[in-house]
C-alpha cells in the first residue's frame, strides 16, 4: 500500500445466497455468476448496495410480476406507468419513469440499450461500457429507483428524477470519500503505532487480532491484522457477525479470522497474537478430545494444520492496537471488509 491510501485491493467476501442451490444446478452459468460477483464484491459500495444488487441479478425483488406469479396479485402492470408488467428490467431500466432518471447521466446511462427480460443484462452490459466509477454510480441509481418505487407504492411520495439522481451520486461520493480516509487512517495508525509492536523472526509472520460487542446493535466485530518483520502491513480484515454476543465467541472468531487471513495470503510461518487469555490457552492445549473445547477452538485448530509452522500467544492491549482498530471498524460501522497491500510472490 506504501502510503497510498486507495492503493490496497478492496474486496468483500462471498456471502451465501439463496439462490445458490440453483446456481449451481446451472453448471456453467454458476462459474459465470461467481466471476460476475468476485468483481462486483471488491466495489467501494455499502453493504446495502451490495445486497440490492444481489437480488436484482437473482430476479427475487418482489416486483408485481413476480407476486403475480407466486399468486400473491393478480395485476402485474407497472405501479407507475401501467404500461407495462412490472418487471424489474422495466422499473429499474426500461420504465419513462427510469429513463427520465437514466437521462440526468452521462452517455452510457443514456445512450446504452439493452433487450432485456433480465435486469442482469443492464448489469453485465454496464460493467463492460461503464468505468468503475460510472458502475459505482449505476448501482447506487438503480437502488433509489427501487426505493422510489416502493416509496410511491406505500405513500404515495415520487422524487424528482433530477433530485433522485443528485442524491445517488451525493451518498456514492460520501462513502468513498470515507472510505478513503479510513483506509489511510488505518494504515498511518499501523505505521505510528509499530513501536509498541515487537516484529518476528525474519521470514516469519504476525498476525494479530481483537475483537469487540456491540451489546445494543447485537453483533460482534472481529479484526486481524497480517505484517511482516519489518512491520510492514500485508493484509487487514474486518468481520461483522450479527447474534452471537460473548465476549470470547468474539475472539474465538477473531482468532479463526487472523488465521485465515494468513491461509488465503499463503503464509506458512506465522506468530498469531492476540490479549484472549483464554482462547489462546484452549488453542494452545493439546487435550485429544477437540470436542470438549467447542467448535470455534476445533475450527481454528484444523485451519492451523495448513500453515506449516505457528505459534499462539498472548499480548496486551497496548501492543494489539491496530488489529483492536479493525475489530472496531467491525464493531461500531459493520464494515466487512479485506484489505490487501501486498501480495505474495
Ligand atoms: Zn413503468
Amino acid at each position: 500500500m506504501e502510503g497510498d491510501g486507495q492503493g490496497g485491493v478492496f474486496r468483500k467476501e462471498c456471502v451465501s445466497s439463496p439462490k445458490r442451490t440453483r446456481d449451481a444446478a446451472e453448471g456453467s452459468a454458476q462459474s459465470k455468476t461467481s466471476t460476475l460477483w468476485r468483481h462486483l464484491w471488491q466495489l467501494p459500495i455499502q453493504n446495502a448496495e451490495k445486497h440490492f444488487l444481489w437480488h436484482a441479478c437473482h430476479d427475487s425483488l418482489p416486483t408485481r410480476a413476480n407476486l403475480c406469479s407466486r399468486k400473491v396479485l393478480t395485476d402485474p402492470s407497472c405501479p407507475i406507468c401501467a404500461r407495462e408488467p412490472e418487471m424489474l428490467f422495466h422499473t429499474l431500466w426500461m420504465c419513462p419513469a427510469a429513463r427520465d432518471v437514466w437521462s440526468e447521466g452521462g452517455a452510457c446511462f443514456q445512450k446504452s440499450s439493452f433487450a432485456g427480460p433480465e435486469f442482469l443484462q443492464v448489469v453485465e452490459g454496464m460493467i463492460s461500457r461503464c468505468d468503475r466509477l460510472e458502475f459505482i454510480q449505476f448501482v447506487g441509481i438503480a437502488r433509489r429507483l427501487w426505493l422510489r418505487r416502493n416509496d410511491f407504492i406505500h405513500s404515495g411520495l415520487f422524487t424528482h428524477p433530477m433530485v433522485l439522481f443528485k442524491q445517488a451520486l451525493q451518498v456514492t461520493e460520501l462513502f468513498q470519500t470515507l472510505t478513503a480516509r479510513r483506509q489511510t487512517d488505518w494504515v498511518s495508525m499501523a505505521e505510528s503505532s509499530n513501536t509498541a509492536w515487537t516484529a518476528p523472526l525474519p521470514s516469519w509472520f504476525k498476525a494479530n487480532w481483537d475483537a469487540g460487542v456491540d451489546i445494543k446493535q447485537g453483533r460482534v466485530g472481529s479484526g486481524a491484522v497480517l505484517r511482516d518483520h519489518q512491520g510492514k502491513m500485508w493484509a487487514a480484515r474486518s468481520q461483522t457477525r450479527h447474534g452471537f454476543l460473548d465476549p470470547s465467541v468474539a475472539e474465538a472468531l477473531g482468532a479463526l479470522l487472523a488465521v485465515q487471513l494468513c491461509m488465503e495470503m499463503g503464509i506458512q510461518q506465522v506468530q498469531l497474537e492476540g490479549d484472549a487469555k483464554n482462547v489462546i490457552m484452549v488453542v494452545n492445549s493439546e487435550a485429544s478430545d477437540e470436542s470438549s473445547k467447542g467448535q470455534l477452538p476445533t475450527d481454528i485448530r484444523s485451519s492451523l494444520r495448513a500453515i506449516s509452522a505457528w505459534e499462539m500467544r498472548y499480548v496486551r492491549r497496548g501492543e494489539n492496537k491496530v488489529a483492536h482498530a479493525f475489530a472496531r471498524l467491525a464493531v461500531n460501522e459493520d464494515v466487512q471488509m479485506v484489505w490487501f497491500y501486498n501480495t505474495p510472490e
